[in-house]
């Protein structure tokens, strides 16, 4: 998708206004889906623009690829917002352990956490994208206050009241403030000058489902294998299992060549016999696909500089390493920050006051820094093959398990009960 221009403020435009908004919200994956229900459940007219919002989603009967584990926090959010109820929980897992598996000897359990040691039901929920994705889209058909343009933006405006954005079907529509929610590749980040840090991970996730002969027990597993790979299966129900690999590239592809009987082996020759230990045979149950890993972070969460008008939320502002399955959950958060910014606001301020844009990009920073410092600093740590780091890892993992204190304090994080609710 080409990158919309910022154009400079005219001092008098004579460009009509095809229709006006409160808010835009450009993109339509779940964080952007979920920010303009929630504002238009505030009450404020919503354009909602993407050019994917035509496409319908359907459930087979198999489950889909893109699976995520949806944290307490997130639950929450989703709650409020009357989603989470409307899901179909015949399709949703629920978490009660976490097992994590160190490299040293993949057979030998490193870190446990459960539920029942923080007094917690369950851990999290395994979910399809598509499940919340459709459901979302449900919600919000029927929401008066939000209005579907299946357009690209071609350009943005600043005027001092308003911006303006041109679409692809030659149309301009104007909204007080724009929610910049398209994706890691952000058109409009880069078009309201926000600069990016970016790292490749030289490596991609494979992601799968498959049926195991052994229950999963509602746990999720983590391998951390030799080669830097890092393993993860997630329960689903039906005695499935939804996969993330994190691997080099080479691998990845040659995973996606693999005939569907040769994964048993793959996992045998690759994770040392640890798969099969613990879910016993497995069968492959859907198409594998793979994603390109990289860290991505904006340096600020609103622009442009001399007049902000635009905010950043979900993957346009971070990107993170899928090892802690908690990419989307920030993105939620961000949701949920910038809902209760605009919902607790003074009467006398206008939705685009630089204040409010301020306010939500204090509260976000200190959230988004820590969980992407911390994730990288894992994936770096488990990526290694010096024995220095190899060592520590071992050393880590055990003491971790060791220490009821930090144990909670990462389960806490991992819940996202330090943000929300
Ligand atoms: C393998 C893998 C596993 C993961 N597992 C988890 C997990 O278990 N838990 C978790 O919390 N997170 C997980 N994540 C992270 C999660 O996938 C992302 O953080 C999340 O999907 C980001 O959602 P988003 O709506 O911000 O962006 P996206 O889903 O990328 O949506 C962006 C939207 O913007 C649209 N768009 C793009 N360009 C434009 C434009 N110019 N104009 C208008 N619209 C545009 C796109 O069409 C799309 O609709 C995982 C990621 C990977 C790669």
């Amino acid at each position: 998708m080409s990158k919309p221009e910022l154009k400079p403020t005219p001092k008098t435009d004579t460009r009509k206004t095809d229709q006006r908004f409160d808010i835009a919200v450009v993109g339509a994956g779940i964080v952007g889906k979920a920010c303009a229900l929630g504002l238009a459940q505030l009450g404020y007219s919503v354009a909602q623009i993407s050019p994917d919002l035509e496409k319908t989603i359907s459930l087979s009967a198999q489950f889909g690829q893109r699976i995520y584990a949806i944290s307490p926090g997130s639950r929450e959010f989703l709650d409020g917002l009357q989603i989470w109820s409307a899901l179909n929980h015949q399709r949703i897992q629920t978490v009660r352990d976490m097992r994590i598996f160190g490299d040293q000897n993949q057979n030998k359990e490193q870190l446990h956490f459960s539920a029942f040691e923080v007094g917690k039901p369950e851990l999290a929920w395994i979910c399809e994208a598509d499940l919340i994705e459709q459901t979302l889209d449900q919600a919000c058909r029927f929401n008066k206050n939000r209005t579907p343009l299946s357009n690209s933006v071609n350009a943005i405006h600043i005027h001092p009241q308003e911006a303006l954005l041109d679409l692809d079907n030659q149309k301009t529509i104007s909204a007080q403030m724009v929610i910049a929610a398209d994706g890691a590749n952000s058109p409009l980040r880069s078009a309201v000058g926000i600069h990016a840090t970016e790292e490749s991970y030289e490596q991609k996730a494979v992601v799968a489902n498959f049926i195991c002969t052994t229950p999963h027990l509602e746990t999720a597993y983590q391998w951390f294998l030799p080669q830097g790979d890092i393993l993860a299966m997630l329960p689903l129900p039906n005695q499935e299992v939804s996969m993330v690999w994190s691997c080099s590239a080479e691998h990845a592809d040659q995973m996606l060549q693999m005939a569907d009987t040769e994964w048993e082996d793959h996992f045998e020759e690759r994770a040392n016999g640890a798969v099969k230990n613990t879910l016993g045979s497995i069968q492959l149950n859907s198409k594998p696909a793979s994603f390109i890993l990289k860290k991505l972070q904006a340096q600020r969460l609103i622009g442009p500089a001399f007049d902000p008008k635009v905010i950043l939320l979900g993957d346009a502002a971070h990107v993170i390493h899928p090892l802690a399955g908690q990419g989307l959950n920030l993105g939620l958060r961000d949701v949920a920050t910038l809902l209760k910014v605009i919902g607790s606001k003074e009467a006398f301020r206008k939705i685009n006051d630089p204040l409010l844009l301020r306010r939500y990009e204090r509260q976000r920073q200190g959230d988004t820094n820590a969980l992407i410092w911390v994730t990288d600093r894992l994936k770096k740590l488990f990526g290694s093959n010096q024995s220095i780091e190899k060592n520590l890892r071992h050393w880590g993992l055990g003491f971790v398990n060791r220490s009821h204190f930090i144990k909670r304090q990462l389960i806490k994080q991992a819940l996202g009960e330090n943000h929300l609710g």
